[in-house]
Order: C-alpha cells, then sequence, then structure tokens
C-alpha cells in the first residue's frame, strides 16, 4: 500500500473508531490506497474539481479524491460512527472536505453546489446503487449539474448499465435511460479480495458522462414504454405494448419499427422514436 497522504492506515482507522461493517448499510470498505487512487483519477482530472461522493465510509476513496487535487469534496454518509474518521480527514485538508450526515437518497445535492458543477464519484452501498443511479439519470432539466459519474457496482448490474441489444439477457430500462442519456462504459473489474468483508461476486467501476444534447423525448412516455416492453420482453411489440395503447398497431409502424420485433432487439434510438411517436398522436 502507497502512502498518499499523512494520515494513519485504513485499518487502523477502522480499528480505533470500532467500524465494524454493517451489511443492512451495504459496507464492503476498500483498504488499497492504490486502488482509491486508481478509481479517484479515473473519474478525471481532478485538479480545481468539487466531487460528490457517496458513503465515504472511513474515508479510503476521500483520501485519494482529495490527495488527487479535488478542491472540494462533498461526503454524505448515512453512518454517524464514521463521522470522528472523517472529521479527522476534514482537519488534514482545510476547508476541502464537507461532510454530510444524511441519507444520500433524500439529500438535494445541487443545491450545495450554488449553481456550479460535480463530479460523482463513489464506491456505493449495493442496496441503493441503482435507485441513486436512476436518479441522476432522471434529472430535469438536462445536461445535469453533474460532469460525470464514476461509481462502483457489483458486476452484473454494471453490466445490465452498459448493455446493448446484443447482449439480451442484460438489456433493459436501465440500459435504455442510461443510453438515451449518457455514454457509460465499464473501466475496469475490482475483484472481491479487494474489500473488507469480502462480497460474494466481482464488481466494477463505470464511469458515464452525461450527453449535451439526448434525443429529445418525454422521459416519461420513454419510461412507460420500457416498462410495457420490458415487462414482457419476449412478447411482440404488438402484444407488450397493448399496456400502453390498446391497438398498437399504427403507433408501431409510426415509429419505423417492426410490430414483430421484441424490446430486446430494439436499441435505445428506437425506444426514443416510440416516445416521440406517442406524443405526436392526436
Ligand atoms: N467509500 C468507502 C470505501 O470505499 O471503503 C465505503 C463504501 S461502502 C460500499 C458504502 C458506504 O455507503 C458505507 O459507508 C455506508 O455506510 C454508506 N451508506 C449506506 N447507505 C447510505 C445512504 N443511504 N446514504 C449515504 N451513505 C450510505
Amino acid at each position: 500500500m502507497s502512502q498518499i497522504d499523512d494520515l494513519p492506515p485504513l485499518r487502523d482507522v477502522v480499528e480505533r473508531h470500532g467500524l465494524m461493517a454493517q451489511k443492512a448499510l451495504g459496507q464492503n470498505f476498500l483498504f488499497d490506497l492504490n486502488l482509491t487512487g486508481r478509481i479517484a483519477r479515473a473519474s478525471g482530472p481532478l485538479d480545481g474539481e468539487t466531487v460528490i461522493e457517496i458513503g465515504p465510509g472511513p474515508g479510503g476513496l476521500t483520501r485519494a479524491l482529495l490527495a488527487n487535487g479535488a478542491a472540494r469534496v462533498i461526503a454524505v454518509e448515512r453512518d454517524r460512527r464514521c463521522l470522528p474518521a472523517l472529521a479527522e480527514i476534514a482537519a488534514h485538508y482545510p476547508g476541502r472536505l464537507e461532510v454530510v450526515d444524511g441519507d444520500a437518497l433524500a439529500v438535494d445535492l445541487s443545491s450545495r453546489l450554488d449553481g456550479g458543477q460535480a463530479r460523482i464519484v463513489a464506491n456505493l452501498p449495493y442496496n441503493i446503487g441503482t435507485p441513486l443511479l436512476v436518479g441522476w439519470l432522471s434529472l430535469e432539466p438536462w445536461p445535469p449539474w453533474w460532469r460525470s459519474l464514476t461509481l462502483m457496482f457489483q458486476r452484473e448490474v454494471a453490466e445490465r448499465i452498459v448493455a446493448t441489444p446484443e447482449q439480451r439477457a442484460d438489456y433493459g430500462r436501465l440500459a435504455v435511460l442510461t443510453g438515451w442519456r449518457s455514454e457509460a462504459k465499464i473501466l475496469f473489474d475490482v475483484p472481491r479480495t479487494a474489500f473488507v468483508p469480502q462480497p460474494k461476486i466481482t464488481s466494477s467501476v463505470v464511469h458515464l458522462v452525461p450527453r449535451a444534447t439526448p434525443e429529445p423525448c418525454d422521459r416519461r412516455l420513454l419510461e412507460r414504454i420500457t416498462l410495457a416492453a420490458f415487462g414482457q420482453r419476449r412478447k411482440m411489440l404488438r402484444q407488450s405494448l397493448k399496456a400502453v395503447l390498446a391497438e398498437p398497431g399504427d403507433w408501431i409502424e409510426a415509429a419505423g419499427l417492426p410490430e414483430t420485433a421484441r424490446a430486446e432487439e430494439i436499441p435505445v434510438s428506437g425506444f426514443v422514436r416510440l416516445a416521440q411517436a406517442l406524443a405526436a398522436r392526436p
């Protein structure tokens, strides 16, 4: 483990503050400062940047973000046991770390940015990773206040985020929303042995950059359509989309799609055309 600051090793921090990992809070800590440094650098050049971190825990990734030049880190942590350890990091980097004691699903992050932008970087608690991502991808107006998302997920979730119709089993609502509004890729895998305690499966770091001008369509219509289409993913559109429109044939044709196609064969652009064609109906 390389030394990135004068703070004590993370294992000592965890022991001194009694931070036994709690499963209910999705706590799998990273102690390897080489790895946390790699994640921090993967988010982009951090000099002068504001970074939002969800779930800093004992602060391994937080320290890497600060050591790699982030001007300001806003870290939202729900587990109050971690606050004294995070206060030590804040004291080491005066004026650069703000710890928010709260639930990331409920905290209004943008109000802390004074109209500015931020990168979001996190080793997410597995149980709220997808709702957080969907929330960030569903923001209005678009483009959003976040400049990029660099997020650790379980690998199977990461694969569902970046999937295309070529990866049929993984391709679904999450991939359509992601592909419509962002460019997303898996950067690298992180073995289960990197975490304390070890989870059962491999994780992956995913990087998303918002599209400046996604194809125009009503997000709520898009969501209704993908809910119906992937809700019966093996059925043809002429059947599955009856949940949206009783007689969907003309509408599917207006979107330039064969009504015999199945949801998992339709690229993001096809779903966008369905939303546009639905909005255009008298
Ligand atoms: N960033 C640390 C690391 O990489 O070692 C900890 C990552 S651990 C996977 C997830 C962290 O998210 C834990 O510290 C946990 O307490 C915190 N957490 C869980 N639910 C949360 C929530 N709703 N809001 C904010 N933080 C949460």
